[in-house]
């Protein structure tokens, strides 16, 4: 098989492992480093987040991936090669790029934007076509956009194209900048969804730069902390951070409230027993009891933080779960509830 007959749905390539090893990034003129001594590895298929300050050097870590900006010291290797040792022309194709700014063409069509590389790579026009329609379906919109300009659509539906066109080639590595960070927040939070979901099926290897923390626990299967002068400050999963941050810098940049964000990393189904459905009414005590009449009630998808902010708001003593349709399968108290943060660590994804 050729390079150029990659990206057909049937034959995806998934991510390839990124190892960044002591890496540290000079500018000229400047006397200190924008990144120092930077060791990390994100393993294949999952979304690493790059957090810290404005200037940590979180853009400067990505650009060196792909070498937009050169790399002083250190390597990155990107699977068993190293990025230094790569054609750059060659390297880039096999990274997608999505950045705030979109940078769609306007001139261009949707269908021309999306078919930039494939162009550059010599697809057919029908190939480019069809590549285009199976994209369109992949970021959920509709196949008639194609032939529209970049300005007759929301920002929402750019950023989507933006996504689409970086996964054109199909490149098992993906670059995001800030890529959700100009977008509403409603906007941005189904955008976000959407490529969580995209995500679990084409399982890149994602390393996803943003400013905010909160973001940053909701894509990242890892969390990268950088503080000024581009130093590392913690890199682990978000339970990890908010469970154990590893100094005062990450529990500040955490936040105080970590405690509450970490009630959002599960949900309400992980308090459910096995076979709470099929249980009878009768059942004393602890967790896995029936639904006591009016007793307020939230579906087994919601997060612990909902579940707490509901038994807040209506000051009741006992909180129902159930099934998205309604049908009931337990419910649990505050303290069970509580319990259940402190004693286990949430899973990872
Ligand atoms: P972030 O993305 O976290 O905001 P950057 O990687 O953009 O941070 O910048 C890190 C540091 O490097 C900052 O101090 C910034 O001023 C400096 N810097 C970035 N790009 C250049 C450049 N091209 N020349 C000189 N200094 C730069
Ligand atoms: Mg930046």
């Amino acid at each position: 098989m050729s390079p150029a007959d990659h990206a057909t749905s049937s034959e995806l390539r998934s991510g390839l492992q990124i190892e960044f090893r002591d890496v540290t990034k000079r500018y000229p003129g400047q006397d200190r480093p924008a990144i120092l001594d930077l060791s990390l590895t994100v393993p294949a298929g999952s979304i690493c987040c790059l957090v810290g300050p404005s200037g940590g050097g979180k853009t400067t870590a990505m650009k060196m991936v792909n070498r937009l900006i050169e790399i002083t010291s250190g390597d990155i290797l990107i699977g068993d090669k190293s990025v230094r040792k790569t054609n750059v022309t060659a390297l880039r194709r096999d990274i997608g790029y999505v950045i705030q700014q979109v940078g769609l063409f306007p001139h261009m069509t949707v269908g021309g934007n999306i078919g930039v590389v494939p162009t550059l790579l010599g697809w057919s026009k029908e190939r480019i076509r069809n590549r285009a329609d199976e994209l369109l379906d992949l970021v959920r919109l509709d196949r008639a956009l194609a032939k529209r300009y970049p300005g007759q659509l929301s920002g929402g539906q750019q950023q989507r194209i933006g996504l689409a066109r970086a996964l054109a080639v199909d490149p098992p590595v993906m670059l995001m900048d800030e890529p959700f960070g100009a977008l509403d927040p409603i906007t941005r939070s189904a955008v976000q969804d959407e490529f969580l979901r995209l995500q679990s099926q084409i399982r890149k290897t994602v390393i996803f730069v943003t400013h905010d923390i909160d973001e940053a626990i909701k894509m990242g299967d890892r969390i990268a902390v950088l503080r000024e002068g581009g130093v590392l400050a913690q890199y682990g999963t978000a339970e990890e951070l908010l469970a154990s941050p590893a100094d005062d810098y990450v529990a500040d940049f955490v936040g105080a409230d970590r405690g509450l964000k970490r009630l959002s990393l599960r949900r309400m189904r992980d308090l459910v027993p096995d076979g709470a459905a099929a249980r009878p009414a009768e059942q004393p005590r602890g967790a896995g009891r029936s639904i006591p009449d009016g007793a307020p009630t939230v579906s087994a998808e919601e997060t612990l933080r909902v579940g707490l902010s509901v038994l807040f708001a209506t000051g009741a003593p006992v909180l129902g779960i159930t099934e998205r349709d309604g049908s009931p399968l337990c419910s649990v108290t505050l303290d069970e509830l509580r319990e259940a943060v402190t004693a286990s660590p949430a899973s990872n994804r």
